[in-house]
């Protein structure tokens, strides 16, 4: 694994817990001496990871829209800095780059980068881990969700274990390591109707 991408909030959040794991992520990803890809901001929980691994002596790659350039004001302290013309080169970019990818705490945009991501897994688009890292409970309403998508028959438990918790970063990295993704066919029930 040379690099996983982080998707997290441009926004600190509510407790101080959410930056610790920003630092202890980053700090996580050095010692196993795997790069971060990111999203290229200095704001919220992402300029703290990017902050993190530079500091240590590790590499990030930022990749960052032009439109957001200004907006969340690039990291122009990184290894690579690399400004796309969309949103969407943004994700191709990091999805690319990346041999895994661990959200977060965030908002909105942490949420689409990381279901898109796993929308492309169960699909058999790629075969790369993927993991939340939990803070203080922070995903569990989202997770029960993802249950009952299971319970309902809208999501195969197969494409449910694709998505790896951990509050221990480094447990989810070692976990990222001996991931053996398994191919499952995307629909359920089909054609029963
Ligand atoms: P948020 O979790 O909402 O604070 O957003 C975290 C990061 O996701 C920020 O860099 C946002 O610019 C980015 N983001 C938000 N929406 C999208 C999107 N549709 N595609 C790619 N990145 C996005």
């Amino acid at each position: 694994m040379r690099y996983v991408c982080v998707f997290c909030g441009s926004s600190p959040g509510a407790r101080p817990a959410y930056a610790d794991a920003a630092r202890a992520l980053g700090s996580s990803l050095v010692a196993a001496g795997v790069g971060l890809v990111y999203g290229g901001a200095q704001v919220g929980l992402m300029g703290i990871v990017a902050d993190t691994v530079m500091s240590a002596g590790g590499a990030v790659v930022g990749v960052i829209p032009r439109s957001l350039e200004e907006r969340e004001i690039a990291h122009t302290g990184l290894t690579e800095l690399r400004v796309v013309g969309s949103m969407h080169e943004r994700k191709a970019a990091m999805a690319d780059l990346a041999d895994g990818f661990i959200a977060l705490p965030g908002g909105m945009g942490t949420m689409e980068e990381m279901f898109e991501i796993l929308t492309w897994a169960q699909l058999g688009m790629h075969r790369k881990p993927c993991g939340l890292l939990e803070v203080e409970g922070y995903f569990a309403a989202l997770l029960a969700f993802i249950d009952h998508m299971v319970a309902e028959r809208f999501l195969h438990p197969d494409h449910r274990a694709m998505l790896q918790v951990d509050s221990d970063p480094a447990r989810l990295l070692e976990a990222f390591r001996t991931y053996q993704p398994i191919a499952v066919a995307k629909w359920i029930d089909r054609g029963e109707t």
